[in-house]
């Protein structure tokens, strides 16, 4: 991992302005955020420079506004949901640049925060265009990116202000860069990887990545079944991506080179409709499944080899769920697995990372997010890095 700065290298701040980007872009239900836990992840920045003296102004992205101003996007509309996670008042700032910022700038006081309009409605953010951050960096001492979730994203605020100003990763990104180090940059070996979800195309990228840097790639969920399909076996009626057979041939030729064991599941819970405890489910051998039937979710006896193989790990990376987890019991395997990864993690044998949208949900489900290393919530973002790509909001952060 390239060397970093964080609020640990920031002097005397008192009265300087911290240009800080967030997330908060956050899910709505009838005018009010529906769920707080981006403000929650960068709260202790926040607070930690308006402690500290600094004038402190939130930089966000709200939706998709497409570089024209809308009412309904102005992140004035999360406002009140960020003074409630703070509990502090907030300056709303109508622009991001120009001199109604500078004023409102001006008239803030040290250990004040405000919040500026979505950096969205403007077309430089997207395009970042350098003239735009230019704009914005001219009223700011220095920049603070505290929003891994954009950093995959080359935008004015994720990326475009680091070239003006002093640049700096809040604490949840230092957060989430260590967590990520110690899972694929620099971990301890042996390491897994647990990858499931619904197909293989998505995530192409990542099993390629993956097969180079982990002793042990689990597959499971809807994209075990093109595995198994490339291998002979006959699926019937599973999502299955036939056509990528020679892909994840390929795949498994590479895992071979590299000394990366693939394990796929050899027994599996299959029914013949996709519903709640369906009358047809039943548990078998991958070789055994009719023409007519589903598999929905990894097996008993499969799931307890996974377990085994996680014990002689030291590493756990996991993205994507093993089975349908939305419809029991096609949750079993997900949750078992996700058990066993906690219990080690808990003993401290193993560092477990996780990542996705659906992911985060199923080990929410499983009672365990809590129990787990670290639980990204960066969805793209995590994806990326999860392809061993460069994030260009992290590289240009690195000194
Ligand atoms: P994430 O959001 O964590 O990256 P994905 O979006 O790739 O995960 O995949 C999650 C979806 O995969 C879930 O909706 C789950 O129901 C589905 N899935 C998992 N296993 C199967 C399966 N055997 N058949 C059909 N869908 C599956
Ligand atoms: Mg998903």
């Amino acid at each position: 991992m390239a060397a970093f700065k964080t609020l640990d290298d920031l002097g005397d701040v008192t009265g300087k302005v911290a240009l800080v980007r967030v997330d908060l872009n956050l899910p709505m239900k009838e005018g009010r955020a529906s769920d707080v836990t981006r403000v929650e992840a960068v709260k202790d920045t926040i607070l930690e420079l308006a402690d500290k003296g600094a004038k402190v102004i939130l930089l966000a992205h709200f939706g998709r506004p497409k570089g024209q101003r809308s009412s309904v996007l102005s992140t004035s509309m999360v406002q009140g949901d960020v003074e409630r996670v703070l509990d502090r008042e907030i300056m709303f700032i109508p622009e991001v640049a120009g001199p109604v910022a500078e004023q409102a700038i001006g008239i803030l006081g040290a250990g004040d925060i405000g919040l500026m309009d979505n950096v969205r409605f403007w077309p430089g953010e997207e395009a970042n265009d350098p003239e735009f951050a230019r704009g914005i960096a001219a009223n700011g001492d220095f920049y603070v990116n505290d929003a891994f979730s954009a950093a995959h994203r080359a935008h004015a605020t994720t990326e475009g202000l680091a070239h003006f100003l002093p640049a700096y990763a809040g604490r949840a990104m230092e957060r989430e860069l260590k967590a990520l180090d110690a899972a694929l940059g620099n971990p301890q070996t042996p390491v897994a990887a647990v990858v499931g979800g619904a197909k293989v195309s998505t995530k192409l990228a990542v099993l390629e990545n993956l097969v180079t840097k982990v002793q042990h790639l689990i597959i499971g969920g809807g994209m075990a079944n093109t595995f198994l399909a490339a291998k002979g076996v006959d699926v019937g009626k599973s999502l299955c991506e036939h056509d990528l057979t020679d892909t994840a041939n390929a795949i498994m030729a590479a895992a071979d080179v590299a000394g990366c064991t693939v394990h796929l599941p050899y027994d599996v819970v299959v029914a013949k409709e996709f519903a709640p405890n369906p009358p047809s489910m039943r548990t078998c051998n991958v070789h055994e499944v009719e023409a007519d039937e589903m598999i929905l979710d990894v097996g008993p006896l499969a799931v307890e080899a996974l377990g085994d193989v996680l014990k002689t790990c030291r590493t756990l990376v996991w993205n994507g769920p093993m089975g349908a987890f939305e419809t029991p019991p096609f949750d079993a395997a997900t949750v078992a697995l996700a058990r066993t990864a906690a219990a080690l993690t808990l003993e401290g044998s193993l560092v477990s990372v996780a990542g996705g949208g659906d992911t985060v949900a199923a080990l929410a489900h499983a009672g365990v997010a809590e129990d787990v290393t670290y639980v990204s919530t960066a969805g793209g973002a995590f994806l990326e890095w999860m392809e061993g790509k460069i994030l260009p909001g992290v590289a240009a952060l690195s000194t």
